[in-house]
């Protein structure tokens, strides 16, 4: 093995490691989240759709609002509550697409989308993880207001956690969608892609959702076959990351590559590819001499790149 590089300190992974406490058990009592919501104490973030608004100070953005100002922000959409940090609970307003577009004009506030706030590192990494909560359970509500069941118009209970149908009183709860995101692996080598979407030079993990009735092992085996043509072996499970485009969790994984041959699926790569472990490092450290980059450090692809890259991957 090539000795193992010096890429600094391990960046935070983005959206993971919440500091709220969800307090599951505050959901059922409407008087209790009543009662966070009056207290002065209480903040929240307001989303609508990809857009997060955020306060313009001298020091920089800031995504929270009291309850009075979140209000005042105009038209809202859902109320939810999305845990207690420090004793104090936090809320997500949905702000509706009008309100959107009349936040944009006013100096005092910045809409930016979601992706862009990590990406660019605008607001405190601590802020992440319950942005993505957030964000993912507004588009739930935005998307559930009829009941799949009947068609009748179903209610927010449960603290923003559940929509009831009063028609046909069937419950419903807010979803999570699985993806596999891995690196196929065999010695020195490993296949990395090019989403068509993907900025130039770019190149990344292979991803794609797990379908009904799968296992991830069998997700990741079938989704590297088919996008690039390669099988797998052993996997070997790495780390998770809540991915809110729009309600998504990541599961990055490591697989053992046991062919060579490439055959790109073009419907959903522009490119695939086998990289050398030194190349690849090269591009982690932003250094590849023709430009290639793998992805941000606030992405799973990152470090699920990164660790093998430092040797740290192992089947059992
Ligand atoms: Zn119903």
């Amino acid at each position: 093995m090539s000795p193992r590089p010096d890429l600094g300190p391990r960046p935070r992974l983005g959206y993971a490691t919440s500091r709220l406490e969800r307090a599951a058990e505050r959901r059922g009592d409407a008087p209790a989240i009543a009662a966070l919501e009056a207290d002065a104490a209480a903040r929240a973030y307001a989303i609508g759709g990809e857009m997060v608004a955020l306060k313009k100070h001298a020091s920089g953005l800031d995504p929270l609002f009291t309850m009075a100002e979140a209000r005042a922000l105009g038209r809202t959409a859902e109320v939810v509550f999305l845990g207690l940090c420090d004793g104090a609970a936090r809320f997500a307003v949905g702000l509706d697409p009008a309100t959107v577009e009349a936040l944009k004009a006013r100096e005092e506030f910045s809409l930016i989308d979601l992706r862009s706030i990590a990406v660019r590192g605008l607001v405190e990494g601590d802020h992440l993880p319950p942005l993505a909560e957030a964000k993912a359970l507004l588009n739930w509500h935005a998307r559930h207001r009829f009941c799949p069941n009947c068609g009748a118009p179903t209610q927010l209970v449960e603290g923003g956690w559940r929509r009831d149908c009063p028609s046909c009183h069937a419950q419903h709860f807010p979803r999570t969608d699985p993806v596999v995101i891995m690196l196929a692996v065999a010695g020195e080598r490993c296949v990395l892609g090019r989403s068509h979407r993907f900025q130039p030079g770019m190149w990344s993990c292979l991803a794609g959702y797990v379908e009904p009735g799968e296992a991830i092992e069998d997700a990741v085996r079938r989704e590297t076959r088919e996008e690039a043509g390669i099988a797998c072996g052993r996997i070997a499970y790495f780390a998770s990351q809540p991915w809110p485009f729009p309600t998504s969790l990541m599961i990055g994984c490591h697989a053992e590559a046991l062919s060579d041959e490439i055959v790109v699926d073009q419907a959903e790569l522009d490119d695939a590819r086998w990289f050398d472990r030194e190349e690849v490092a090269l591009m982690l450290a932003r250094q590849h001499p023709d430009g290639f980059t793998a992805p941000a450090p606030v992405a799973i692809a990152y470090h699920i790149i990164r660790a093998w890259v430092e040797g740290d991957v192992a089947f059992d």
